[in-house]
């Protein structure tokens, strides 16, 4: 069995070691220009070229959650079956980085940043216990829907919000566009763990911003097109939302002149919050290629037609 894996400037040797570990019978090899035709492959943001050439893939394994980048290459075989990463230690690393967010709202942290910055020795309202916190997750595939029950169990309360009616422990959940403005006006934080697809793309536009609570702050670990970024700046500026913890942005890496990267309002990190662990997703990968060589159903598959 043949593997050709597409990660410029990855470290091929340590995915390879750890792709064979669980799959000692195939062959990997970074993909090159030329290369014969492989039976599987593992990519991350693939060529054009890549697919022109590798026509014989079976299934095309994407090295993240996302599958926005792989959907929009032009050359993408119709009917290729593309799976993407399920948690594979993601969502641990997202609930680190979503739960620090919260807290620097929860317990006013952006207030005592501006006030250290004017030398204000004074103690914020506070009091509020966790359970008046109100947290809201948009998303709650494999990543969100971890993230809200651990938040949860941490004390918050949650409403978390999806394309498909949800069941979930602890967690008032929400589903479809009619119920997206009631949703937003209930929260202290929203945090969106959203695919970028053609129905997510600015869904917190300027109008539904306007329907966040006022005072509410924003989490984004989704993508950056789910949000508008100069919508965002005008309801910051006028102080209907309190602040940003953006990760993601619509052009990466964030351009110099970007006015987020100033705003007083706003915490950025150059999408870092969940990246992909080598160990943890070659043995997820690895373990699918097995169970499709056996003929088995594998879970993961993209819907084309959704986006994710
Ligand atoms: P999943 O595919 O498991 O879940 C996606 C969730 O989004 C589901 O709950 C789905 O609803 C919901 N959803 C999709 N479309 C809509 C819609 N139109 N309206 C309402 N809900 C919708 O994805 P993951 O949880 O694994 O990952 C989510 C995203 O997080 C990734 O696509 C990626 O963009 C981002 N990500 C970012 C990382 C980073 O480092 N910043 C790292 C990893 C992921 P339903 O349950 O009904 O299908």
């Amino acid at each position: 069995m043949q593997i050709t894996f597409y990660c410029p400037g990855a470290p091929i040797d340590l995915w390879k070691a750890a792709f064979l570990k669980h799959c000692p019978q195939a062959v990997f090899k970074a993909w090159q220009a030329g290369d014969a035709p492989a039976d599987y492959g593992i990519v991350w943001h693939p060529s054009a070229q890549f697919f022109a050439e590798q026509t014989q893939l079976k299934t095309v394994f994407n090295i993240g959650a996302g599958v926005d980048a792989i959907l929009k290459q032009k050359c993408l075989p119709a009917n290729l079956p593309i799976v993407k990463l399920e948690d594979a230690g993601m969502a641990d690393q997202m609930f680190d980085y979503i739960l620090y967010a919260v807290l620097h709202y929860f317990r006013n942290m952006d207030g005592y940043g501006f006030q250290q910055t004017n030398r204000v020795w004074n103690a914020l309202p506070a009091g509020n216990k966790a359970a008046d916190f109100v947290v809201g997750v948009m998303g709650l595939g494999q990543i969100g829907q971890n993230v809200a029950q651990r938040l949860a169990a941490y004390g918050f309360t949650v409403h978390g919000w999806s394309r498909s009616e949800k069941s979930l422990p602890g967690i008032y959940t929400h589903a479809g566009m009619d119920a997206l403005a009631d949703f937003l006006g209930a929260l202290d934080t929203v945090v969106l763990v959203l695919p970028h697809t053609p129905a997510t793309h600015g869904i917190l536009n300027k109008q539904r911003l306007g329907q966040i609570k006022p005072g509410a702050a924003i989490i984004n670990v989704g993508r950056g097109d789910l949000l508008s970024a100069p919508a965002l700046l005008e309801a910051l500026n006028t102080g209907h939302l309190r602040g940003a913890f953006l990760d993601v942005f619509e052009v990466e890496p964030l351009p110099a002149d970007s006015q987020l990267w100033t705003h007083p309002k706003i915490r950025l990190t150059p999408h870092i919050s969940a990246p992909t662990l080598i160990e943890p997703s070659m043995a997820q990968i690895a373990q699918k290629i097995l169970l499709l060589e056996a003929g088995k159903p594998i879970s993961g598959i993209v819907n084309p037609n959704l986006g994710y």
